[in-house]
């Protein structure tokens, strides 16, 4: 199942503010890195599964990016991101502008901290 392969090959992120821990996202990338979601757990992810089949014709009740998120914390396999705050707010720029983050998901995994 999707969500799972998401899980073990380690795609799905929390990035955490720098020093601001209580401010974290959920970030879940697609198998080449070069799509990402960001999910707010349990409630809202911005891919068009989520927007179409759930929002609009309410055939499920989430997408697989948030079932990877649950699943990934339940289980503790996520990857920890630390950001500060100017370059979080890149990073969500270039994914509401681009709807591809890949380059961003490449320098951020320079800074993990495993
Ligand atoms: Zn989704």
């Amino acid at each position: 199942m999707k969500a799972k392969r998401a899980v073990a090959s380690r795609r799905v992120w929390k990035i955490v503010v720098e020093d601001s821990p209580e401010y974290s996202l959920w970030v879940v990338y697609g198998p080449k890195l070069k799509t990402s979601h960001i999910v707010l757990p349990g409630v809202h992810c911005d891919c068009y599964d989520f927007l179409f089949n759930v929002i609009i014709r309410g055939r499920k009740s989430k997408c697989y990016h948030i079932l990877a998120q649950e699943i990934a914390e339940s289980q503790g396999k996520y990857q920890v991101v630390t950001m500060d705050i100017a370059t979080l707010a890149k990073f969500i720029l270039l994914q509401k502008l681009k709807g591809n983050i890949s380059v961003w998901a490449f320098r951020a995994q320079q800074q993990l901290q495993l």
